[in-house]
Formats: C-alpha cells, structure tokens, sequence
C-alpha cells in the first residue's frame, strides 16, 4: 500500500505553520533506521531533532549500534577489544561472531629491511598485499606465499569488549519525536493542534538533566490490557497482541503503537515505540491526554523494512490498527 500521508500545514514539532522556504520531511522512525514513511514539518525543526536526538542514538556504541549490526543492518561501527590485543578496534558482526571491521596494517623500513605485518579476514589481507605489491614490487612475498606461512584463527576471538552507552533521556525523547510524527503521519493537522501533541513537544524539548531515570514509564504490561481493552470495544475479534520478539530470523520491524490506559482519572496514554527489532522491549511513555479519536482503541503504525507502510488512511486506520496488531512478526 501506498503510504497516504496528510498534508498537515502545521509542523508536529513546533506546531506552527511551515514556510513555504522551511518546507521538510521527516522520516517517522528515522532514515538511518531504515524507516520510509515521512510527514512534512520545518526544515530548522527537522535538522535540530536531527541533531540532538536522532545523531547521537547512531553514535558508535550506542545500544542501538549493536542492535543494528546483530540484526545485520548497516550502521555506525562499534568500538571493540579483542581480548587478547590490547588496541581497540572497530568491529562488525559476520557469521561466526565479531570481527574486525578494517584489516591492521604495519609496515616498517628499519636498516634497509622492510618488514610488513598484515592482519584481517583472507580478503582484506588479499586487498592490502595488492597496494603493498605495488608499492614494494618482488621485495615482498607473493599474497599466496605470506597466506601460506600466516597464522590463521577460524574465530578472531570468540570475545569482543565493547563498551556500550545506553542513551536513555535520548531514548525517551526519541519515543516522543516518533509519537508526534507518527501521529501527524495518521491524523494529520488534528493531531498536531491537540495538547495531547503537545504534552509530547514538551518531553522533546525538556532539557537533558531534567530526565528522571526513575519517572514512570509506560509499562510493558499495559500493552495487553490495550489490546484486552479493545478486544471488548471492537466488533471484530481482535488476536492476542503480538510484540515483536528479537532474535534470528525476525522481520526487522519499527511500529509505534497508541493506547488508552484504562482506569485513571485522567485520561493517558501508553505510547510504545520499537525500532527494527531493538532488542529490548519496546520502550513506552506516558503522556497526559488521548489521541483525536476513539481513544479506546489502539492505534499502530507500523512499518517493514524493504515495505511500505500501513495503517495509515484516515479511514482505515481502526481497522487497520487492529489487524496490523495481529501481523505475524
Ligand atoms: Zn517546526
């Protein structure tokens, strides 16, 4: 399905009106993970988020970096320590484990002998002795003579260190940067003008060292009184909730799903945000307020990699909503 994205005039971030010179999109769950679906908003808007949220979630080491190299996706490299070396090196994930990303490389002219040590997979070793034949002529060996007399390991090392940063304010942020784009993606202008919208401008905009590590965050258990909650509201019989389980062979998928919790005083909402099979579980907040309409069902946009994105007609997303939460995942 063709994404049907509304124009929606007003930007989900600032809430303003985007001049016509301003004019962007923003990619809802973030083109560097791999996310299509994009909403329009300003462009000052868009690079800043762009800037302080998203950039540093694709910082080398970050919890995410690894989600993305053990899901085989292309990302930033990580940072690692073999532990039987002692300088760090970048990393990638191949079969078998952690491997170094680019091949070490020392050559040195001492008293009029050249000694070159080459370290690597067998094609990067083949790659560097090409440059270094050219270089060095027939005073260095043959590629095929320096393979034969190489130390070789199956395994670099079944043990890589890396130290990992998990960036959680920026997490919480993001969440609410997916939310407000995700929600101008499928209710458009209504959505942007609510406070509902604006109670998640101001988590986006809350400085850093305003982030409590222990404010409550949406709790992974109201996920299936959401879908237990629309169950009874819905006409139609609607699946046991499916959250996208991590691990070999799963779809890497980014959804962000909007439900009611059932029994406050006040109105809230559980927002849930997972990005291409992160694994973790998917990482809720808590806003004040309801979504624009039939705030008892949950809503959820979802969308594969490779595929387009569904849920996302005005007039289908109820529906749409509840069959995508029974997608196999
Ligand atoms: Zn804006």
């Amino acid at each position: 399905m063709t994404p049907q994205v509304p124009r929606n005039e007003l930007c989900p971030f600032c809430a303003e009106p985007i001049p016509p010179d301003q004019a962007s999109k923003d990619h809802v769950f973030g083109e560097a993970f791999g996310g299509r679906v994009k909403v329009p908003c300003c462009r000052s808007c868009n690079s800043t988020i762009g800037h302080d949220i998203e950039g540093p979630l694709h910082s080398p080491n970050s919890l995410l970096a690894l989600a993305c190299a053990a899901a085989g996706l292309a990302g930033k490299p990580l940072r690692g320590q073999y532990r039987d070396e002692s300088t760090p090196v970048n990393v990638h994930w191949a079969e078998g484990g952690a491997v170094p990303r680019d091949p070490k490389v020392r050559v040195q002219e001492k008293d009029g002998t050249l000694s070159v040590e080459v370290g690597g997979t067998e094609e990067q070793v083949r790659n560097v002795w090409r440059g270094l034949t050219k270089k060095y002529g027939s005073s260095i060996p043959s590629v095929d003579e320096a393979l034969a007399n190489a130390t070789r390991t199956s395994d670099p090392s079944p043990w890589v260190e890396i130290a990992l940063t998990n960036q959680l304010p920026l997490l919480h942020k993001f969440a609410a940067k997916v939310a407000l784009s995700g929600g101008a993606a499928i209710w458009g202008k209504r959505f942007i003008a609510t406070e509902f919208a604006d109670a998640l401008r101001k988590i986006l905009r809350a400085p850093e060292d305003a982030y409590q590590p222990d404010a409550p965050k949406c709790d992974l258990k109201y996920l299936s009184t959401v879908a237990s909650d629309a169950r009874q509201v819905a006409p139609v019989d609607l699946p046991e909730l499916v959250l996208p389980i991590p691990g070999p062979g799963a779809l890497p998928t980014s959804q962000v799903v909007f439900g009611a919790l059932p029994g406050e005083a006040e109105p809230r909402t559980g927002i849930f945000v997972t990005i291409l099979n992160f694994p973790a579980p998917p990482y809720g907040i808590l806003v004040p307020g309801e979504v624009p309409e039939n705030p008892t069902l949950p809503v959820v946009l979802r969308e594969k990699l490779g595929e387009q994105a569904v849920t996302l007609k005005l007039d289908e997303i109820y529906f749409g909503a509840i069959a995508s939460l029974s997608d196999e995942v």
